[in-house]
């Protein structure tokens, strides 16, 4: 799997699966999306892998490249806050 590839997922949770309506987290109805890349959401270790494949991707969006450039991403010191809290 393409550690840079990026996965938007819901501000509050930190999952895809939440963000695809799969799952929903306490915080889902008022929460914001964020753009993580693959390599952070490995480190989180939240969800299950196969929420940011190529193939589920294309079941989503349509598009197995979709373009989330408008969306937040974290800071290095944003990312290393977070996983310090969970
Ligand atoms: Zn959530």
């Amino acid at each position: 799997m393409d550690n840079n590839r990026e996965v938007l997922v819901c501000a509050e949770c930190h999952r895809a699966s939440c963000w695809y309506g799969e799952f929903y987290c306490d915080r889902s109805r008022f929460a914001n999306v964020v753009v993580l890349t693959v390599k952070q959401l490995k480190e989180l270790n939240l969800e299950d892998s196969a929420y940011w494949t190529k193939k589920t991707f294309l079941e989503i969006y349509g598009n197995d490249m979709p373009d989330f450039k408008d969306e937040k991403r974290l800071s290095e010191e944003e990312f290393k806050s977070l996983i310090q809290s969970l």
